[in-house]
């Protein structure tokens, strides 16, 4: 399938074939046709999946057709979680748009808001935001939403863990009632159905990336270790594999500053990304990692989500998460746009427990490899460690059909489903 076939413009296909993206991918020929013609849509896609193409462009269409009107009143709301995502956003709609005469933004948290204002006034038709920023200054009376007729909310499953909910009501309320609804998540909690039955009307469903995947281009792999010695081994690993970008996973906001020190005191330059850094920061430190002044970028969950760091050859798991999905969002970020990809897990005895439930989600046994020097003491504890920042409920993952290698399917979509479950990030 061509992007031609899709019934966009010839605007945005000159700007489509700009970037240089040839077809489109499985969700972008999934979403795209109900998009444009104005029905509401309940998408289930991941980043890596084109999926911000998959509702930008047919937007970019819809609202291109219509004259702009005086003021420029916002025609398209794009709710997204965090504020790199948000950005990201935006720098694809103003790339899709170089050839169209529509107008757009991002607002923000953590910086100020005065030049966001000043975009604002100067009239815009489609506005991305984070939910906080976005009610502030609606509160304040610096923004209408009253002639909205597409929204999107993005990473829906990821606005709802950060806890985002109420402020999604919020903002519910004060949009036209008639409006064309397109809502994009990773997973489909109890949460989120009834987030979408409640805004979504007939909406069509597509699932291009099915649920609680491994992509096909990485290769996983564990390294038993002793606790004390994690930041041995993987100091180790980055100096002797020579790795040039690698993106780290701790499960704590502390752990990840920790953890970025030990590397920086080891010669390897490493920044820290989570939720505690301000906004100039996290921003620094995405730049140097993908401009190559970084080799490492120790991440957490939430701060990751969202990140467009194409062809990133390693993913450290230096913790496992406590919640499975979690493995499966991490280890995408790996082997995207057609690059291989390494995903390692550096496994202690305390984490047994996360690790079977990972095993059992994407329905295969994760190949060990010891390293000498660094094994865990046989008989160490494998009582869980304690578990944080809300993070608390865990639940059985439900038995997965095995598979029969530890490489599978593939990015840009082609994804094989290993579970559909999801039900345990409800209380998280
Ligand atoms: P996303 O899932 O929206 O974060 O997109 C993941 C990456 O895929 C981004 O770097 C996009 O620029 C890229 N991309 C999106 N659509 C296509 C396409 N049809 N062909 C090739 N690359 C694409």
């Amino acid at each position: 399938m061509s992007f031609n076939s899709l019934g966009l413009s010839d605007s945005l296909l000159k700007a489509i074939s700009k970037k240089g993206y040839t077809t489109p991918s499985p969700i972008q020929q999934k979403a795209i046709p109900p998009i444009l013609k104005g029905q509401d849509v309940l998408a289930s896609a991941q980043t890596g999946t084109g999926k911000t193409a998959g509702f930008t462009l047919p937007i970019l269409q819809l609202l291109s057709q219509t004259q702009p009107v005086r003021n420029r009143p916002i025609r398209s709301l794009i709710l997204t979680p965090t504020r790199e995502l948000a950005a990201q956003i935006l720098a694809n709609i103003k790339e899709y748009s170089e050839f169209l005469d529509l107008k757009s933004t991002v607002i923000f948290g953590g910086v100020n808001q005065n030049p966001q204002v000043t975009q604002l006034r100067q009239g815009i038709d489609i506005l991305v935001a984070t939910p906080g920023r976005l009610i502030d200054l609606h509160n304040q009376g610096l923004i209408s939403l009253a002639k909205v007729e597409i929204l999107v909310l993005d990473e829906a499953d990821r606005m709802l863990d950060m806890g985002f909910l109420r402020d999604i009501e919020r903002v519910l309320k004060v949009l036209p009632q008639k409006r064309q609804n397109l809502l994009f998540s990773a997973t489909f909690s109890k949460d989120i159905k009834k987030l979408a039955m409640g805004i979504l009307q007939n909406p069509i469903q597509v699932e291009a990336t099915p649920e609680n995947t491994t992509v096909d281009a990485i290769t996983q792999l564990i390294y038993p270790v002793a606790k004390e010695k994690k930041t041995e081994l993987i100091i180790k690993l980055i100096t002797e594999g020579n790795w040039k970008q690698i993106l780290v996973f701790t499960r704590t906001k502390q752990g990840a500053n920790k953890l970025t020190e030990f590397m920086n005191e080891a010669g390897i330059k490493a920044a820290a990304i989570h939720g505690n850094k301000g906004q100039g920061a996290r921003t620094k430190a995405l730049e140097g990692f993908k401009n190559g002044s970084l080799t490492a970028l120790v991440a957490t969950d939430i701060a990751a989500r969202g990140l467009d760091i194409p062809l990133l050859p390693h993913v450290v798991n230096f913790e496992l998460p406590n919640i499975p999905e979690d493995y499966v969002h991490r280890i995408g970020r790996t082997g995207r746009a057609g690059a291989n990809g390494k995903a390692i897990s550096l496994f202690s005895p305390d984490e047994t427990v996360f690790l079977r439930d990972i095993e059992k989600l994407v329905g295969l046994t994760i190949p060990k490899e010891n390293i000498k020097g660094f094994e865990p003491d046989p008989n160490a504890s494998k009582e869980p460690i304690k578990q944080g920042q809300g993070r608390t409920q865990r639940f059985s993952a439900p038995k997965q059909p095995k598979v029969d290698s530890a490489k599978k399917t593939n990015n840009l979509g082609n994804r094989r489903t290993t579970s559909s479950n999801n039900d345990r990030r409800v209380n998280r």
